[in-house]
């Protein structure tokens, strides 16, 4: 394969990972549907054994996510939190892991209610609180886990500082990178370990499949990555990995919209009577809007605001739209609407949900990439019907 590292991501996007093939010359990376392959003499193979060990259609996939994120080595999985479960394979009994008080749930999850029972310790703190980080840092933490823009209060974390404190630790820093995307923030540049991905969500792109992935520059690291890969089994299938493929060519075009259109919902939103606070990295009023501008080439799809009224009348809200799809998932093309308190954060109780800022009225939105006029009459007319 060419090195494509000089071309830029909305070419590499499309390209990198991929070459027409050498038989047929079919210009599509095919679904290579076989768990076994012809070997010459025994141990004699071609590259492939076993397609839980490895796959060309994944081969693919995990060489054109690795070039989006300007990564030499990709590993993809059944979804993402086999890539999560994966980068906590590398740690030990006994190890200690920092991360964020509001990271994705699922990741939550794991950690509290798989992890702790192996004897790995999580402490979740502030991650735009640096000083809380250092602080939560010890001699026994080998992990930092650090998302950003994170959900659904789309608080924006300082890659390159945190990547800093994790390596004065001799910590690995691993981002999540599922809501930002490679064409909007790439954190190996900024200094991060490990990328993980929820090929779910914007790299997918199309709600259809469900999908991880892993990126480092780190050989040593992506051999033990591997290793866990191959010995856990969390792989993608192959016609979920050509799906994947499908959806990252048009990355960079669905992005730009995908921002164009949240960046003008936000602003209106800000404007309008029936909304208290908008929680969009791209507006001023964002606490972190300059960290978000310094990491990010562009402020992604997902924003939230607070509804100026009741849990019942933010239930309406979101129950009224039609153009907007009540639904929890995010990063396909079609818009979703969903309620936190009573959905994606419901388990979390009332009086600790609302002391993390997730109020009663609140509702997080995917922007699509419908015409955001639509999407501003979805709304205004969903407003109405819930005050
Ligand atoms: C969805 C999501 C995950 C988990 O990915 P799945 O593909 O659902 O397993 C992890 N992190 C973030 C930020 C996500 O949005």
């Amino acid at each position: 394969m060419t090195d494509d590292s000089e071309e830029r991501i909305e070419t590499r996007a499309i390209h990198a990972g991929q070459d027409p093939d050498e038989e047929t010359g079919a210009l599509m990376t095919p679904i290579f549907a076989n768990s076994t392959y012809v070997q010459d003499g025994p141990g004699d193979h071609r590259g492939y054994e076993y397609s839980r060990t490895g796959n060309p259609t994944r081969t693919d996939l995990e060489a054109n996510i690795a070039s989006l994120e300007g990564g030499e080595y990709g590993r993809a999985f059944s979804s993402g939190m086999g890539s999560i479960n994966t980068v906590l394979n590398l740690l030990e009994a006994g190890d200690h892991v920092v991360t964020g008080d509001d990271v994705y749930g699922g990741t939550h999850r794991i950690f509290t209610q798989v992890y702790e029972d192996y004897d790995l310790e999580f402490d979740f703190v502030d991650t735009t609180d640096h000083d809380a980080v250092e602080e939560a840092m010890g001699e026994e933490t080998e992990l930092l886990w650090v998302e950003t823009p994170t959900n659904p209060l789309m608080r924006v974390n300082d890659i390159e500082a945190l990547a800093d404190v994790a390596h004065e630790y001799d910590a690995l820093c691993a981002v999540d990178n599922t809501f930002a995307t490679p064409y909007l923030q790439r954190p190996l540049d900024l200094g991060a370990d490990i990328v993980s991905h929820s090929l779910t969500k914007y790299l997918g792109g199309h709600s259809d499949v469900v999908g991880g992935a892993l990126v480092t520059n780190d050989e040593e690291l992506d051999e033990r990555l591997g290793f866990y890969q191959n010995s856990v089994g969390a792989t993608p299938s192959p016609f979920d990995c050509f799906l994947v493929l499908r959806g990252t060519k048009t990355l960079p075009v669905r992005m730009d919209r995908h921002c164009d259109n949240a960046r003008e919902l936000a602003q209106w939103l800000e404007d309008h009577d029936a909304v208290d606070r908008v929680y969009y990295p791209g507006l001023e009023s964002h606490p972190q809007h300059d960290v978000a501008e310094k990491q990010m080439d562009d402020f992604g799809g997902m924003l939230s605001f607070e509804l100026d009224g009741t849990l019942e009348e933010a239930s309406t809200l979101v129950s009224e739209t039609e153009v907007f799809t009540l639904a929890e998932s995010l990063g396909g093309v079609e818009s979703l609407i969903e309620q936190p308190a009573a959905m994606t954060h419901a388990a979390i109780p009332r009086e600790e949900r609302v002391a993390a800022g997730l109020s009663d009225g609140l509702v997080r939105v995917s922007v699509g990439v419908e015409h955001v006029d639509d999407l501003k009459a979805d709304l205004e007319r969903a407003f109405e019907a819930a005050l």
